[in-house]
C-alpha cells in the first residue's frame, strides 16, 4: 500500500511564493487522492503489487487494461508529486553549483537563460502538466500526470507542477506568475544530487 509522503517542511514554508492554503490542498487532498486511487486499482491487480512505481509507470502500455488508465494517471499522480515536494525548500531559490550548474550553463549560456528555456516550457503547457529538467539536459514537457518514465527517459532532476491546482487559488489564471514564484522555492541541493548521483 502507498502512503502520502511527509513533507520535510511546513504548509506554510513558502511564504507568499505558495500559500499555506494551496499546500495543504494540494498535498493533503490532491495527492492523498491520487495515492488512494493507485492504491484501489493495484487492489484489482494484485500482481503488480510487488512492483516498483518506477517500473509501473515505465511499462504503462503492457499493464492489464483494467488498471492501465489509473495507474497512469494515480500512480504517475503519485510519483511526481512525491518527487515535486522534494523540489522544493524553504532554503530554495539560491542557484545551482558544481557539475549541474556547469551542464546548465554550457548548454543554455547562463543560468538565465535555463531559467527563460524553462519557464517558456511550462507556461507553454496546454492544459494540465509538468515541465521537467532531464539529466542530458533537455527540458520536456508531459501532459497529465505522465512524467519522462512514460516515454523510457530517465529520471528528471527537476520537475513543476503546471495544473491549475498548483497556482489558481494565489495566482488565479496568470501561470507564469506562479512560475516567477516558484525559482524562490527550487532546491538545487536536491537537483544536484539527483545529477551526481545518477547511474
Ligand atoms: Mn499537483
Amino acid at each position: 500500500m502507498y502512503t502520502l509522503p511527509a513533507l520535510d517542511y511546513d504548509y506554510d514554508a513558502f511564504g507568499t511564493y505558495i500559500s499555506k492554503d494551496i499546500m495543504e490542498l494540494h498535498h493533503s487532498k490532491h495527492h492523498q487522492t491520487y495515492v488512494d486511487k493507485l492504491n484501489a486499482a493495484l487492489e484489482q491487480a494484485p500482481e503488480l503489487q510487488s512492483k516498483k512505481l518506477e517500473e509501473l509507470l515505465r511499462n504503462v502500455d503492457s499493464l492489464p487494461e483494467n488498471v492501465r488508465t489509473a495507474i497512469r494517471n494515480h500512480g504517475g499522480g503519485h510519483y511526481n508529486h512525491s518527487l515535486f515536494w522534494k523540489f522544493m525548500s524553504p532554503d530554495g531559490g539560491v542557484e545551482p553549483k558544481g557539475a549541474l550548474a556547469d551542464a546548465l550553463n554550457s548548454k543554455y549560456g547562463d543560468f538565465q537563460g535555463f531559467m527563460d528555456a524553462f519557464s517558456t516550457a511550462a507556461t507553454g503547457v496546454f492544459g494540465s502538466g509538468w515541465a521537467w529538467l532531464q539529466p542530458d539536459m533537455s527540458i520536456v514537457t508531459t501532459p497529465n500526470q505522465d512524467s519522462p518514465l512514460n516515454s523510457g527517459a530517465p529520471e528528471p532532476l527537476l520537475g513543476l507542477d503546471v495544473w491549475e491546482h498548483a497556482y489558481y487559488l494565489d495566482y488565479t489564471y496568470k501561470r507564469p506568475d506562479y512560475i516567477k514564484a516558484w525559482w524562490h522555492v527550487v532546491n538545487w541541493h536536491e537537483a544536484q544530487r539527483r545529477f551526481e548521483q545518477q547511474p
